[in-house]
C-alpha cells in the first residue's frame, strides 16, 4: 500500500507544480487514507482518489476595476469546484494578495472533507482573488466585488455553488457580491451565505466558525475528562474566527491571552475580557486598524511585531494549557509546536484552514495531546451556512437559540465521528486520520454509487 500512496503522490507532485499548499493537504490526507484503502480495494479499483484530487472544474478570470484615482486595476480571480459528490459545491471566498491556484486547490480539497463531516449535505469548493481590501475605500472594495461577480456568476447558483466568506471577506463584501449577483441575474435566492440578518443571512453564521472550534474543544477535553474553564488559551489572528473563538472561550470561563494580525500580536497577561474584546471588534471589523493599538489602549499587554525572519513565532512560546490558531495557513511551523508542547499546551483546535505544517502535526500527534484539524473543528462555519441554505430553501429564519443549539449538535456530530473512524481504523485518539477517514467515506461511496462521472 505505501507503493501506491508514493507513486500517487509523486504524480500529484508532477502533474501540479508550484503548489505547495495543495501538495501538503494532499499529503495528509492520503497518509490517513493508506489503511482504508487496503480494507476497501474497490476505492482503488474505482480510482476514487485519484478522482477526488482532480477538481471537478477550475475558472480563472481576470478582474479589472477602477480605483478612486480612476487607474485601471487588474487582479486574478478563482473558483474551484472540487467535488459535488454529496451537495452542491460550497466553500468560501478568499481576498487576500498571497491566493493563487495551489492556495485555492488546497482549501477547496479540505473543504470536500470537512463538508462531508458536518452531517449535512454539500459539496465542496473554494475561490477568491489575490485582491487586497486593507487599505482600499468601500467604494473601490464595492466595484471590485462587482467586477469580480461579473464573471463568477454564470458559474454559481442556489443549487449548483454556493459561495461565502473566507479571509479578507466578510459581510461588507458578502453585501457587494450579493447585489450584483442579484442585480444580473434579476432573482433573489440563497446563492451566497454569510447574508445580513434583513436579506436572507442566519443568526449565529458570523460567530459560527469561532463558536464551533470551541464547542470541538470543549468535546476533546470532555474525552479526558476535563473542561476549558480556567484554562489559559492562545489564540492567533484578530478576523472573524478569532474574535468568536475569544468570545466563546471568555463565556465558558477560560482566559485568552493573546491575538495577532499580520504585522504582530499582543499579549495580555490579565487575559482578554468582553470590553476588550469588543475594542478588538470595533478596532478590526469598524475602524480597520491594526491589533497593535490594544497595546496602546490597555497597558497590561504588550505588543510584539511580527519578524518573518526569525525560525518561529514567539506568540507559540507563551505558557499556556491550549492554542486555537486562528489566522492562516502554516502559522505553526516545527519549532513553533515544539515550543507549544514544552510550554504546556495539551489541546490544539484549529480554527484555520491548514494552520500546523506536517512535521508539525507530527509533533502533536507524537505527543499525544489533544489535536484537531481545522477539517473537523472549524466545520461549524460551513455548518452553519448550510443551516442558512436551508432557512431560505424554506423561506423563515430560525431563532438564535435554535441555530446554536443546530451547530452545537453538530459539533458534537463531528466529534463523535471523527473518534468512531479513528478507533474503527486502529488509532484511537487521533483527530487526523479520524476527519480524513470519516470525511473520506461519505464521499467515495457516494462517488461509488454515481458511476464513473
Ligand atoms: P479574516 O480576514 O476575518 O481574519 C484573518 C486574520 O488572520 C486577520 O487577523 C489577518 O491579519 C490574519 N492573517 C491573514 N493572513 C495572514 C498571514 N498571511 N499572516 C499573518 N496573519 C494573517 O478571516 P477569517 O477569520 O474568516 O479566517 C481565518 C482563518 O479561518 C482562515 O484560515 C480561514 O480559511 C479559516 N476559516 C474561516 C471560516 C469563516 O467562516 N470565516 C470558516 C472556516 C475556516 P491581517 O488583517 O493583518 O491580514
Amino acid at each position: 500500500m505505501q507503493g501506491y500512496v508514493d507513486s500517487l503522490l509523486a504524480q500529484i507532485k508532477a502533474k501540479n507544480p508550484a503548489e505547495p499548499e495543495f501538495h501538503q493537504a494532499v499529503e495528509e490526507v492520503v497518509d490517513s487514507l493508506s489503511v482504508v484503502l487496503d480494507r476497501h480495494p474497490e476505492y482503488r479499483a474505482a480510482k476514487i482518489l485519484e478522482r477526488m484530487v482532480e477538481p471537478e472544474r477550475v475558472i480563472m478570470f481576470r478582474v479589472p476595476w477602477i480605483d478612486d484615482a480612476g487607474e485601471v486595476q487588474l487582479n486574478r480571480g478563482f473558483r474551484v469546484q472540487m467535488n459535488s459528490a454529496i451537495g452542491p459545491y460550497k466553500g468560501g471566498f478568499r481576498f487576500h494578495p498571497s491566493v493563487n491556484l495551489g492556495i485555492m486547490k488546497f482549501l477547496a480539497f479540505e473543504q470536500v472533507f470537512k463538508n462531508s463531516l458536518t452531517t449535512l449535505p454539500m459539496g465542496g469548493a473554494k475561490g477568491g482573488a489575490d485582491f487586497d481590501p486593507k487599505g482600499k475605500s468601500d467604494n473601490e472594495v464595492m466595484r471590485f466585488c462587482q467586477s469580480f461577480m461579473t464573471e463568477v456568476f454564470r458559474h454559481i447558483g442556489a443549487d449548483t455553488d454556493v459561495p461565502a466568506g473566507d479571509i479578507g471577506v466578510g459581510a461588507r463584501e458578502i453585501g457587494y457580491l450579493f447585489g450584483q449577483y442579484k442585480r444580473l441575474r434579476n432573482e433573489f435566492t440563497g446563492v451566497l451565505t454569510g447574508k445580513g440578518l434583513n436579506w436572507g443571512g442566519s443568526l449565529v453564521r458570523p460567530e459560527a466558525t469561532g463558536y464551533g472550534t470551541v464547542y470541538f474543544a470543549a468535546e476533546m477535553a470532555a474525552t479526558r475528562g476535563g473542561t476549558l474553564t480556567g484554562m489559559t488559551c492562545l489564540v492567533s489572528g484578530s478576523g472573524n474566527v478569532a474574535q468568536y473563538a475569544t468570545e466563546k472561550l471568555i463565556e465558558l470561563g477560560a482566559k485568552p491571552v493573546t491575538l495577532s494580525d499580520s504585522n504582530g500580536f499582543i499579549y495580555d497577561e490579565a487575559g482578554i475580557d468582553r470590553e476588550k474584546l469588543s475594542f478588538v471588534m470595533d478596532l478590526k471589523n469598524v475602524r480597520r486598524g491594526r491589533i497593535r493599538e490594544y497595546a496602546e489602549k490597555y497597558s497590561t499587554a504588550v505588543y510584539t511585531s511580527a519578524d518573518a525572519s526569525a525560525g518561529s513565532n514567539p506568540l507559540w512560546s507563551i505558557k499556556a494549557d491550549a492554542a486555537f490558531p486562528c489566522a492562516t495557513q502554516n502559522e505553526i511551523n516545527a519549532a513553533d509546536a515544539q515550543n507549544l508542547l514544552a510550554n504546556g499546551v495539551r489541546l490544539v483546535a484549529e480554527g484555520a484552514n491548514m494552520p500546523t505544517c506536517l512535521e508539525g502535526v507530527e509533533h502533536f500527534l507524537d505527543a499525544g495531546i489533544l489535536y484537531a484539524p481545522g477539517k473537523a473543528s472549524n466545520a461549524g462555519g460551513v455548518a452553519t451556512s448550510g443551516l442558512e441554505m436551508s432557512q431560505n430553501s424554506m423561506r423563515l429564519n430560525w431563532p438564535r437559540e435554535e441555530v446554536d443549539a443546530r451547530l452545537q449538535h453538530i459539533m458534537k456530530s463531528v466529534h463523535e465521528a471523527c473518534v468512531h473512524a479513528a478507533d474503527l481504523y486502529g488509532t484511537p485518539g487521533n483527530y487526523v486520520n479520524g476527519a480524513n477517514i470519516a470525511g473520506f467515506l461519505k464521499v467515495a461511496n457516494s462517488m461509488l454509487d454515481q458511476g464513473v462521472v
